[in-house]
């Protein structure tokens, strides 16, 4: 007799007591029955078959209470491996993790999303391949393909959703693509999902709701509420973009249609535009933030200003959602305490109280590289899951 995952009934929730090792520390089998209040018969076969399935690998002995030191067991982190890809407008980074979401190896390369959807995931998926076979990996070797796009993607089957700078892309079954070439699920996301996932992962596992603001060219946000990515019915959650931004100009027209949108005053084109009314030569976000650095006073207020505008749409999100950490990050957050003087200063006078007790509004700590660990961190918590890993048990032993 077996289950639906194709186990003998002994093995159904494998999965589940897995997810005691998940987070790497070594436990005994004694410890693991402890933790789970199962029968240390039940337990032993559980352990065996994540151990023959690779699962899992001995490391080392606890302390002996006599006899025989009992082996604890932890996540065999090389078992498979993670092609994880983020996607900019004009760049590829590539990388490849273990599944305790390390990067082993990674390399990004100019590519221009408007080459089209098949030139760009042929040359991202290449460069997995290259990187694979210098770690002495195959694509069979790869639990999953975690990829970024810079753009509404429906998450639930992977295809972008009309998105503005990505032209050829829109509802390209991206998962069907590389899946072809890869082994495990092919997930696809917003590249400031990723980011704020990124972010979560590495820096703020203990403050399970954060909210991430991406202010470069664009501006969009990622939210993460119980330790997990809030995407709405369609995936477009978070798009602060075109919120409008209360006492705008009513002549500032965003490429939207709308006029006042936070991103037509407060995104890197709009500061950029202010400075040359100015006489300061910018024009990129990279030129605002070397101007910023250089210590340009038309610049510094600039920055801070468009820190307020982003304040005064934040003060809303953070009543609504009340988060523990605001991260601001994308090309903009390089100008530093300026752009964060600006957004806490609208957003701790204009949030309620209770929700700004113990709200920190911080940069970011992932930088360029949250989008890659996100992207990471999203087929780990998939490949990992109670499920898929009764899944792998079953078809590994069988
Ligand atoms: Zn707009």
């Amino acid at each position: 007799m077996s289950t639906p995952a194709g186990l003998p009934p002994t093995l159904v929730g494998t999965g589940e007591l897995f997810q005691l090792l998940r987070d790497g520390t070594p436990r005994t089998r004694g410890e693991l029955a402890e933790l789970s209040s199962l029968a240390r018969s039940t337990i032993t076969a559980r352990v065996d078959a994540m151990l023959s399935s690779g699962l899992l690998e001995p490391v080392g002995e606890a302390a002996s209470t006599g006899g025989r030191p009992p082996t604890r067991f932890a996540l065999n982190r090389r078992d498979r491996v993670v092609l994880a890809i983020d996607l900019g407008a004009s760049h590829a980074s590539v990388a490849v993790s273990d599944l305790s979401g390390k990067v082993l190896d990674e390399r990004t390369v100019a590519s221009d999303i408007a080459d089209g959807p098949l030139v760009v995931l042929d040359r991202a998926a290449a460069i997995g391949i290259e990187l694979l076979a210098g770690l002495g990996r195959e694509p069979g070797d790869v639990a999953g393909v975690g990829i970024g796009v810079p753009g509404p993607v429906e998450h639930a089957t992977g295809r972008p959703a009309n998105p503005p700078i990505m032209p050829g892309w829109h509802d390209f079954d991206i998962p069907a693509h590389l899946g072809q070439q890869f082994g495990g699920p092919v997930l696809v996301d917003n590249d400031v999902n990723l980011m704020a996932l990124g972010e979560f992962v590495t820096s703020w596992r203990s403050a399970p709701h954060l909210l991430l603001v991406k202010v470069a060219t664009g501006i969009g946000a990622g939210i993460v509420t119980d330790g997990r990515l809030l995407r709405g019915a369609l995936g477009s959650a978070g798009d602060l973009g075109h919120v409008q931004v209360a006492g705008a100009p009513a002549d500032v027209v965003c490429r939207c249609g709308n006029t006042g949108c936070l991103e037509a005053v407060a995104a890197g084109p709009a500061i950029a535009a202010k400075l040359r009314a100015k006489g300061v030569d910018v024009e990129s976000s990279q030129e605002i933030v070397d101007a910023v650095s250089s210590g340009d006073v038309a610049a510094l207020q600039a920055v801070r200003e468009a820190g307020r505008d982003l304040g005064s749409v934040l003060a809303t999100c953070v009543n609504l959602l009340n988060p523990s950490v605001i991260v601001i990050g994308g090309k903009l957050s390089e100008a530093g305490e300026y752009l964060l003087a600006g957004v806490r200063e609208v957003v701790y006078q204009r949030s309620l109280p209770l929700a700004t007790h113990d709200l920190r509004i911080v940069g970011t700590s992932a930088g360029s590289h949250g989008g890659i660990l996100g992207a990471s961190a999203m087929v780990i918590d998939a490949v990992l899951a109670p499920d898929a890993v009764d899944q792998y048990v079953a078809a590994r032993i069988a």
